[in-house]
């Protein structure tokens, strides 16, 4: 047959629907109450009143019914469960690192390493560290330093590797303090804290030569490990071919061990685990792992939730799972700039980034148009981002409140939940919004608490 090829232009999700959550469609007038009610927090509104959820992507993913059917078949025995050695084999096989400790999630891998490896003094460099990996360094008086590149602070610049961490410092920091006052180097991939930007392989593998120089041990924050792999493959030269999983492998070559949040790439609703090669240091992470996780075969997983993430970790290496993640939320980037509503350049791996800074240049910082664009996009379309400007960020330790360096309202996508429509319909209600921008007013504090106010604050509106 003489047909020609067939190139699709339609993005099509790499599954069929095989259980459905109904969505609770709310009207403009509901919304408008249940905001109020609220204190003009979205943090504070019930995930009822919602129509697309988009606050963060951990934890939310729609597991598959292959993780379904092995957490049915799961061994909940305290010691040497079953399911633990295939979570051990699944992590071991990616990751190749020896020793295994389960954790109730990413936060729980933290706690223990850092408390084995750190102390007042002591200072840990990353491109940028996650706030719960800042707060556990803090918490045992060390310092948490970002080194991210100058590029991944430019919010408009295209490039394909904003995450990497900037070798030069890393080095001037290693020969001027020694392995004496650093304890391990950090590497977070994706850099969730810099707009879910990737690192490059040739920037982790570098990374790892010189901790090696300087004797210090390199750690990965692996939560988006595969976004991060599939970015390499299609941004870096040499990797084309490659599959996933074998730049998984050689990403993890290059590391001493890693901290992972199963709630993100391990396509799990909680989890995570601590993994390295040490034998000294994992009697030590173990020990403490009976202190505040559990039993090193369970951790703080049920033997269900080793299930799920053996078998998430590696439906999150799928070439078309993950090409359809980026490509879905860069179409949206796409609308988006056709529209003119600027985001940050490019978009990330879980998350897109709307700068209200220039979007509502008439809203001064301190009257939050990053706030003020979030509830916008709530009453208009019910759907929740979250705030990450002045709300979150300008409230100084002596008390007195100070505009964040950006403005800006995180779109993170839950995987494997929202289809190309939900997407669509997301760049219709930001394109709308966009249209009658001048509208909008900021935002007072009624209320707040002293610390992470976000969380609780409450507002009123200046309108
Ligand atoms: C989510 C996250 C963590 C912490 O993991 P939890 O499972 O939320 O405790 C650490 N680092 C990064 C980069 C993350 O995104």
């Amino acid at each position: 047959m003489k047909l020609n090829e067939f190139y699709p232009k339609t993005l099509i999700e790499p599954f069929r629907i095989h259980s459905v959550e109904p969505l609770r469609f709310t009207t403009r007038a509901e919304r408008q109450k249940a905001l109020k009610k609220a204190g003009y927090n979205p943090f504070l509104l019930s995930s009822q009143q919602v129509i697309i959820d988009l606050l963060t992507d951990s934890g939310t993913g729609a597991m598959s019914s292959n993780q379904w059917a092995g957490m049915l078949a799961s061994d909940e025995s305290y010691a040497g469960a079953a399911s633990f050695y295939r979570f051990e084999a699944a992590v071991k096989d990616i990751m190749g690192f020896n020793h295994v400790i389960p954790t109730h999630q990413g936060r729980g891998a933290e706690h223990i390493l850092f408390s084995c490896i750190a102390k007042k003094g002591d200072i840990i460099p990353n491109n940028n560290h996650f706030d719960t990996t800042r707060a556990h360094i803090e918490n045992n008086g060390a310092q948490a330093l970002d080194l991210v590149v100058k590029e991944g602070r430019v919010p408009s610049l295209v490039l394909p590797f904003k995450g990497n961490i900037d070798l030069d410092r890393l080095e001037m920091l290693l020969a001027e303090q020694g392995r004496n006052r650093v304890p391990a180097i950090l590497l977070t991939v994706t850099n969730n804290s810099g707009g879910g930007q990737p690192v490059s392989m040739d920037n982790i593998r570098q990374t790892g030569a010189i901790a090696k120089k300087y004797h210090v041990p390199f750690f990965l924050d692996a939560c988006r490990y595969a976004e991060n792999c599939y970015f390499i493959k299609t941004r870096e030269k040499g990797y084309e071919t490659s599959s996933i999983i074998e730049i998984a492998r050689e990403m993890f070559s290059y590391a001493d061990g890693c901290t992972m949040s199963a709630k993100k790439d391990g396509l799990a609703n909680i989890g995570g685990f601590l993994a390295l090669n040490d034998d000294t240091l994992a009697r030590r992470c173990r020990n403490m792992e009976i202190l505040v996780e559990g039993f090193p075969t369970y951790g703080g997983m049920a033997g269900y939730d080793m299930e799920a993430v053996a078998k998430g970790l590696y439906e999150a290496l799928d070439e078309e799972y993950l090409s359809y993640r980026i490509r879905s939320i860069a179409s949206l980037g796409e609308k988006l700039a056709l529209a003119k509503i600027p985001i940050v350049k490019p978009t990330g791996g879980h998350a897109l980034y709307v700068n209200a800074a220039e979007m509502l240049p008439h809203i001064e910082p301190l009257q939050y148009p990053a706030w003020s664009l979030t509830n916008a996009l709530y009453l208009l379309g019910g759907i929740r981002a979250v705030e990450i400007g002045s709300v979150m960020f300008g409230m100084q330790p002596d008390g007195t409140e100070k505009p964040a360096a950006q403005e800006l309202v995180r779109l993170a996508f839950p995987r494997r939940v929202y289809t190309q429509s939900h997407i669509d319909y997301i760049a219709e209600v930001l394109t709308c919004l966009n249209e009658q921008k001048e509208v909008l007013r900021g935002y007072r504090i009624v209320s707040q608490e002293p610390v992470l106010r976000h969380f609780t604050a409450r507002f009123a509106y200046l309108g």
